[in-house]
């Protein structure tokens, strides 16, 4: 225990943070929401859990800010969520909600209704004021909507017509933040933190009023739902349930291409767990686990796109525990690519033809451009990748890309460090027996057998 708090006053060295925020990512997973708001506004005040798991079961007990966005219409905002956002409110939490009308049915709307409020279809005519306690702040601003509120709102930002954009209401011992979705940022890798010269201090100032025990770490909430298919453990919750069967289906029927694509079995420990995310916006792989964007390419109506994700997303875990240099994410699509082939799916050869289409409009022969180069297009670097495969398919498969997966698989020895495009090509070489190094320069690969210490075939 003293070691635990020594290390709160390492990382924290006023005290522990008076406020626990968590970032809701089960109604609607974006990267921006995993991590990136809190980096932006509340490094310096909060800590975060996020949460993957039913809103309506999550434990706000030792919270008090909570972060949401509209949703997807795909998964509305459960009465029990609902009951659970009005308890922690009158408990004295503080929610922001961050939030614009579109014309269409908005997620978060229904949840907005009940305490007066409405995104209306209208768009905020620049330059945004602060009202009240935000007056004379420099206010940023994409674009979005404005808010219609009844009178028990104080408005804290409005557009040049006068009508709200961020605005507060007490609740309980509480308060409801909601504001336009433009006011903040919004870019994955949180280098846009519009606003940030006031957006934190007025979520701390209102979250501080509910005391909590900086000392317990609230934690992140999983999803809280699973069931096995085969030796895949897959985990959803209430409103990514309805995703979970059609997602497995694609999943069984991709693997056994995979299977044969790379000639091994994934990563020894790899592909234990697939998670079903509420988005249409991909997925992501920790190798262990593989995470699926649950409408992903329009899914499931539309199935190519999620073959390919699904293909992408494992191909990271079978490519482990040494991830591919340079063409690690066009190897996982190209992967998806053969799946979609193998299934007679005509948007894959598309797919294919497509990059390398964009790719020749740089490098016409893929002999020019090196595309290990520091700042290389990425179409020369997606379009080369998969010309070599392809190339390397014709000239030494079929099966080359298998033979491969096993050379690797077989001569990389556990504990080593790292492996470069040097070694890729030793492996390449050993594996379809020829000396590969001269052909990868004549496609101007920057490459040298003597940097690496894999033996020659
Ligand atoms: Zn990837």
């Amino acid at each position: 225990m003293i070691q635990l708090l020594s290390l709160v006053f390492f990382l924290f060295p006023a005290g522990p943070p008076p406020v626990h925020s968590v970032c809701d990512i089960s109604q609607q997973f974006t990267f921006y929401m995993d991590g990136r708001f809190h980096r932006q506004y509340l490094e310096e005040d909060a800590r975060d859990a996020r949460n993957w798991g039913s809103l309506s079961e999550l434990d706000l007990s030792n919270t008090n800010l909570l972060v949401l966005t509209a949703g997807d219409m795909r998964i509305p905002y459960s009465k029990a969520a609902r009951e659970n956002i009005s308890g922690f409110l009158a408990e004295g939490g503080t929610v922001l909600i961050m939030a614009d009308g579109t014309g269409k049915p908005v997620p978060i709307a229904p949840v907005l209704a009940e305490y007066g409020a409405v995104l209306e279809d209208h768009q905020a005519v620049k330059p945004l004021v602060g009202v009240g306690e935000l007056s004379g702040k420099e206010v940023a601003y994409r674009r979005g909507g404005t808010i219609k509120l009844d009178n028990e709102w104080s408005t804290l930002i409005q557009d040049a017509d006068g009508r709200p954009v961020l605005a507060e209401r007490r609740v309980g011992k509480g308060a409801i933040v909601l504001g336009s979705r433009g006011l903040f940022g919004q870019k994955p890798d949180a280098s846009d933190p519009i606003n940030d010269n006031w957006v934190g201090p007025m979520l701390v100032a209102r979250a501080s009023r509910k005391t909590i025990d900086p000392k317990l770490r609230h934690r992140v909430t999983w999803a809280e739902e699973s069931r096995q298919a085969g030796p895949l453990k897959i985990e959803f919750h209430d409103g990514t349930e309805q995703f979970a069967d059609d997602v497995v289906e694609v999943y069984e029927e991709v693997r056994p291409h995979l299977l044969e694509i790379t000639g091994v079995e994934p990563a020894p420990g790899m592909i234990q767990r697939l998670l079903i995310l509420p988005t249409g916006g991909g997925g992501f792989s920790s190798g262990v686990c593989i995470a699926i964007g649950a409408w992903w390419g329009g899914f499931p109506e539309k199935r190519y796109p999620m073959v390919e994700l699904i293909a992408h997303e494992a191909g990271h875990s079978w490519v482990l525990p040494y991830a591919e240099p340079l063409w690690n994410e066009p190897i996982a699509t190209w992967l998806g690519i053969q799946v979609g082939r193998r299934m007679g799916m005509p948007e894959a050869e598309k797919t294919l033809e497509r990059q390398l289409r964009k790719g020749r409009k740089l490098d016409p022969d893929f002999t020019e451009l090196n595309p290990m180069a520091k700042g290389a297009h990425r179409d020369l670097i997606w379009g080369k990748s998969y010309y070599v495969f392809e190339t390397l398919e014709k000239t030494h498969g079929p099966g080359a890309m298998a033979k491969y997966f096993r050379t690797k698989r077989d001569v990389l020895e556990p504990g080593r460090e790292g492996y470069s495009m040097d070694d890729c090509v030793a492996v390449w070489s050993l594996a379809v027996d020829e000396d590969l190094f001269p052909w990868f320069q004549s496609l101007a690969f920057d490459v040298d057998r003597s940097r690496t210490d894999l033996p020659s075939p």
